[in-house]
């Protein structure tokens, strides 16, 4: 299996260690046709972005990359904002997310909660979960209904990232939530999360996969085995895996290439006929 983008990269506006143009330059030097740069959200703190404005610069540097044609590479900007309360609620407004290719969203660590309540429902919560089998159900229904209300009130997501990572959720409610949302579930190569067994739950439940990389350094860049491996050993079909070149969604003549995750939104949507390509 061979895949043609990789959907997930930090570059120095966030916690990566790379700029926006290494980046292009290491997604070329795999030999991958896409890639995007997903910085965190502002409110994961020492990791995000300073504030939700550095997307607009980031997407300028975006722009000026793929103006150059330095490389054969499309650059995508994006974000991976952080799902920061029960409610479901994120860290990028509709706003800016409208001036993006593409939206990841995803829980983590030290995420600033936006109310006590959310503060006690997720944060102290998961620190709690050590101390019994009752703590640790609460904070999986917790970081479960966080995720399950994000998918829902945001239609612009895209891609969730790996699931369960940091945070324990039921796989599948969180996989039929996906499914309803058509939205993309992670196979994250960087932190080899999920693992086999919960995949496997996921795939036979029936949602659909994008793989990708959560590059913090040009040398991960486009590094995709372990989702290569997983998805050989569960038989997955590739149609069911939004950035592979099997999968026959990526149409080299197209000269304004939408993403994959976009473009699988519109191949599932096309009966739609007010859907748009972005
Ligand atoms: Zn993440
Ligand atoms: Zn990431």
């Amino acid at each position: 299996m061979k895949f043609y983008g990789d959907y997930h990269t930090h570059s120095h506006h966030s916690d990566g260690r790379q700029s926006v143009r290494d980046i292009a330059a290491a997604a070329q030097k795999k030999g991958i046709r896409e890639v995007a740069v997903t910085d965190h959200g502002p409110h994961a703190a020492v990791i995000g972005v300073k504030n939700e404005n550095t997307y607009l610069e980031i997407r300028e540097e975006v722009e000026a990359i793929n103006a150059d044609h330095e490389f054969e590479v499309t650059v995508f900007i994006g974000a991976e904002a952080n799902i920061k309360s029960l409610q479901g609620d994120l860290d990028v407004s509709g706003q800016v997310i409208a001036q993006l290719d593409l939206l990841i969203a995803g829980l983590h660590p030290y995420t600033k909660p936006t109310a006590v309540e959310d503060g006690i429902g997720i944060w102290v919560q998961n620190s709690l979960r050590h101390f019994g089998k009752g703590q640790r159900e609460k904070a999986k229904n917790n970081n479960t209904k966080a995720t399950v209300e994000a998918l829902y009130r945001h239609p612009e997501i895209d891609i969730l990232s790996h699931p369960g990572l940091f945070f324990a959720v039921d796989m599948e409610e969180i996989a039929r939530s996906c499914i309803k949302n058509e939205v993309l579930f992670e196979i994250n190569c960087g932190h080899e999360h999920p693992d086999l067994s919960d995949i496997m739950i996921v795939n036979k439940l029936g949602a659909d996969f994008i793989v990708n990389s959560d590059a913090h350094f040009p040398e991960t860049v486009a590094q995709l085995a372990y989702g290569e491996n997983i998805i050989s050993r569960l038989g997955i079909e590739p149609d069911r895996i939004a950035n592979c070149w099997e999968g026959g969604e990526y149409d080299d003549k197209t000269s304004n290439r939408p993403t994959p995750a976009h473009h699988y939104r519109y191949v599932r949507r096309r009966q739609d006929t007010d859907y748009k390509l972005p």
